[in-house]
Formats: C-alpha cells, structure tokens, sequence
C-alpha cells in the first residue's frame, strides 16, 4: 500500500550497509521509515532524509513498516546547517518530541517545530526566545500549560512583581507569596506577560514579541525548569546547547521587528 505524507526528519540512523532509519514527525504523530540505499554515494534521497528536512514522502507500507518509495522537497533549512548553536537547539527541540510525541495525531507540535526551524534559520530572533517558545508552547499543545491567569491567591491579573512557581504551575503575586520554595522564580510584569502571549496567541503572532536579555534569561530558566519538571526528563542535547552557549550573547547585531515589547 502506497500513502503520502508530510514530514519532519527527527532522528536518521544508519541500517545495514546503505540504508537508514529515519523517525518522522507527521501530522499522525511519529512514524519510522526505511530508506533503501540512502547511504549510498550519490543517493538521490541523501539530502531529503537528513536531519530536519521537511519533505513530502511518499511511502510503501508492509504491514506494520515503512519503506522509502520517493519524496519531494518542501523546506531543508540549509540556515541551521552552518550554526552550531541553532543545530544544537534544533538537536534538543528533536530530543523532546521524540520523548513527548507518540503515534496519536500531533498536527500543532509539527508546526510549531517548522516555525522553531524556520526562525532559527534566518537568525532573526535570540536563541533564547525561540527555545523559550518551543518549550512552553509544546506543553501548551499537550495540556500541560502552567495557569497563568492570575494570582493563584488573591486573584491580581498584573501584579508589578510576582513569584513564578514551578512545581505548582501558576504564579503568586509578591504580596501573596510565602517566599521558601527553592525553585520558585521572582520576576516582573513583562516576563508574565511574555509567557502569556507564548501560550495564548495564534501561531501567526507567536514569534512577535521582545523582551530585554535579563527578563528572557529569566524566562528561559522558568520554562526550561517547568518543561522538564513537568515531561520528569533530563535531556544529553540541553546540556550540550548549554555548553555551548552559557556565557554567551546570541543577541542578532540588527534588531528585526518583534511586535509587542513587553518591556
Ligand atoms: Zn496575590
């Protein structure tokens, strides 16, 4: 049987003496694909079965397994090939969908991905903001968003200063909160409000918004901490993006326009 998909490469794996194994992220969720011969020198899939290219495939299905039959490129995001920062982000966005992403339908962790791919391609947003994005609005799609209303005590929508709590997954205003939690993170308006828009706006709009370094240093930790105290994983490529990057500023020289300035 012969069907037609679009998808992500998330992992490719070398099989046998000329073959691979890639796990493709799909609308359907994830499904693993032999490709027949695509090591070999001069293969006309080499470069469509690599890691994060994003193709239409077009598969022979033998009872439970897919083979390779043909594909057709949509977008390779050549841009993230050069960067070793933006490869290793991609790397840790690929980790986490592998772990999370199951064969149920998956159609906004799939977009969400290509947005991720395509802006760390052009370079046009801080590395930060786009894992930032990646992280909360994953688990956003998954249900597993953290409630971002308002004090979970006293009910403030815009307290000036606030306590982001991890373990609870909500946020208490600086008035309210009993300050012991070791890994509780106190921040300000703006990094509520980034959150907010990560997790509420369309996608169209996701990408649109800035912040200054500290406060998206700040809300990179609370989204980092929350997506792994929440998935209850610790991930090989993260470590590897931090020794990479920590210390580092991936600020872009010219400033795109990001939309609302939460600051
Ligand atoms: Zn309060």
């Amino acid at each position: 049987m012969l069907l037609t998909v679009k998808g992500l490469v998330l992992r490719e794996t070398p099989y046998g003496e000329a073959d691979k194994l890639i796990d493709l992220l799909t609308d359907e969720g994830v499904i693993t694909v032999r490709a027949r011969g695509a090591r070999k020198p001069g293969s006309k899939y080499a470069a469509l079965t690599q890691l994060f290219s994003y193709a239409e495939f077009c598969l022979r299905q033998s009872h439970d397994r897919f083979f390779l039959d043909s594909a057709v490129p949509i977008q390779l995001f050549y841009g993230i090939r050069n960067d070793l920062e933006a490869l290793a982000l991609a790397a840790y966005f690929s980790e986490l969908t592998r772990k999370i992403a199951t064969a149920q339908p998956q159609p906004q962790i799939l977009r969400l991905f290509l947005y991720c791919l395509h802006y760390l391609s052009v370079h046009s947003r801080p590395l930060p903001q786009i894992k930032s994005i990646f992280e909360l609005r994953m688990l956003t799609e998954l249900g597993m968003m953290p409630d971002l209303l308002c004090c979970s005590a006293c009910g403030e929508y815009l307290p000036q200063q606030l306590v982001l709590r991890i373990a609870n997954g909500d946020f208490r205003c600086s008035e309210c909160h009993p300050n012991n939690q070791t890994t509780d993170l106190s921040v300000t308006v703006g990094v509520l409000q980034a959150a907010r828009h990560i997790v509420f706006s369309d996608f169209d709009r996701l990408f649109h918004y800035r912040l200054q370094d500290r406060s998206q240093q700040l809300l990179s930790l609370f989204t980092e901490q929350y997506a792994c105290y929440r998935l209850e994983l610790r991930y090989k490529t993260l470590r590897f993006y931090h020794s990479l990057t920590d210390g580092c500023t991936t600020m872009p020289l010219s400033q795109p326009d990001f939309g609302t300035d939460y600051e």
